[in-house]
């Protein structure tokens, strides 16, 4: 049986990486799951699928959880620390789905015990690439991407020699807003935010594929993960979201991937690889479709690219810098006090105070300066937005 352990199992990746397993239980252990504030979800999920561990990452929240257990065998636990002890249990396969920067520790655990790594949580490379590589590599562990164009990316490039490579295109679908007139984005709300047209997916990424804030951060997984130089890579608006991503070759050659668009296709490959099985999604008619639409990305429109831009020629930090600042920035969204295109005046304002703040950036890249740095961003990014209110 492969053990399995699940981060950010409640969630919408979490959940659909249930789904998959649940279709054959037998086949799998599962060793931890992990939650936040759904105990009552995370309880059930943990009970039918007999898993040793439910973690909650709310230490407040235990009792709820044991009492949700009662019981059963499930061993319950909470907090930051323990969720980083679940991802030391041994287990063959984790899938990291856990929202924001919080991902980050666990899947260092989970690599220092050499599981597969499967990566739907795309700030784990962004805040610290090289760091996450270097543990990978360190313990014969692997990374598997799931985040859907990388999982794209990664299919392309089966047999494929790299140095072949010129480039790699990741669609966007341009989110919520993309038929919004420019002048119309200042007054968006967090629900008409938080409506995406293709996807179905958790409320902060929904958001950050409107304002392209979850693009950038796929331009920096992408030169993260594969390994290539930032102007290698291209960002293409595909209103259809079928074409994931393609790869362009130095003889010309494209090779696209295409799929509809459900998570489950990416996650399945992920937690088959290297074998194809078969999955439950839905199967492309492109005749039905009759067209697939493709346009470059209007910077003014979406400035998170530009600044993702200047995060991979700068280095070092500011992956996390960029990150946690974009993060604080959404909460500050969520919660009306800014406004949908003042999040990216504060990220660059908290990127900005950084790069003038002599060897912050330019720190060496371990856990401890990665935490640190994002902690510090997001006190920056609290008082940009407070200077901004003032
Ligand atoms: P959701 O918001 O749906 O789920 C997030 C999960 O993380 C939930 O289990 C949540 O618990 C848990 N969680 C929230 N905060 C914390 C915290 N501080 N510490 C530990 N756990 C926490 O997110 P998604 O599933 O949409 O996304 C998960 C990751 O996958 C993100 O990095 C996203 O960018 C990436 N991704 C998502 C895609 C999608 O289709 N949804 C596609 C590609 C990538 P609870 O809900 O119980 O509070």
């Amino acid at each position: 049986m492969r053990r399995v352990s699940i981060f950010g199992a409640t969630g919408s990746i979490g959940q659909n990486t249930i789904d998959l397993i649940d279709r054959n239980p037998s086949a799998y252990n599962v060793v931890a799951l992990t939650g936040g504030a759904n105990i009552e979800k995370l309880a059930e999920d943990a009970r039918r699928l007999n898993a040793d561990l439910a973690v909650t990452a709310h230490e407040d929240r235990l009792d709820d959880l044991r009492s949700a257990l009662c019981g059963s065998n499930v061993e319950a636990a909470a907090g930051q620390t323990a969720l980083t002890e679940a991802a030391a249990r041994p287990a063959d396969w984790v899938m990291s789905a856990i929202v924001g920067a919080a991902g980050l520790p666990p899947g260092i655990e989970a690599l220092k015990q050499g599981a597969t790594l499967a990566l739907a949580n795309k700030e784990t490379l962004v805040c610290a690439g090289s760091l996450v590589l270097e543990t990978a590599s360190a313990h014969n562990a692997r990374l598997l991407p799931v985040d859907s164009e990388h999982s794209a990316v990664f299919q392309a490039l089966v047999g494929e020699d790299m140095e072949a490579v010129e480039r790699i295109i990741i669609t966007a679908s341009g989110g919520a807003f993309r038929d919004w007139p420019i002048g119309d984005l200042a007054n968006a709300t967090v629900e008409q935010a938080s409506n995406h047209p293709n996807w179905n997916m958790g409320q902060r990424i929904t958001i950050d594929s409107a304002s392209m804030f979850n693009k950038a951060l796929e331009v920096i997984e992408t030169k993260e993960f594969f390994g290539v130089d930032a102007d290698q890579i291209e960002v293409l608006v595909h209103p259809e979201s079928i074409v994931h991503a393609l790869v362009g070759f130095n003889d010309g050659a494209v090779m696209a991937h295409m799929g509809a668009p459900d998570m489950r296709h990416a996650i399945g490959f992920a937690l088959h690889w290297p074998d194809r099985r078969d999955l439950p999604v839905d199967r492309l008619n492109l005749a039905r479709l009759g067209q697939l639409r493709f346009h470059e990305p209007d910077e003014a429109r979406y400035p998170a690219l530009r600044l993702a831009r200047n995060v991979m020629e700068r280095g070092g930090l500011s992956g996390a810098v960029f990150n946690a600042a974009k993060e604080r920035a959404l909460d500050h969204f969520i919660n009306r006090q800014i406004g949908f295109l003042e999040m990216a005046d504060i990220v660059e304002a908290v990127l900005d105070r950084f790069e003038a703040a002599d060897g912050l950036i330019d720190a060496p890249m371990n856990l401890d300066n990665v935490l640190q740095t994002d902690h510090l961003a997001r006190k920056w990014a609290d008082a940009a937005v407070i200077q901004k209110a003032g």
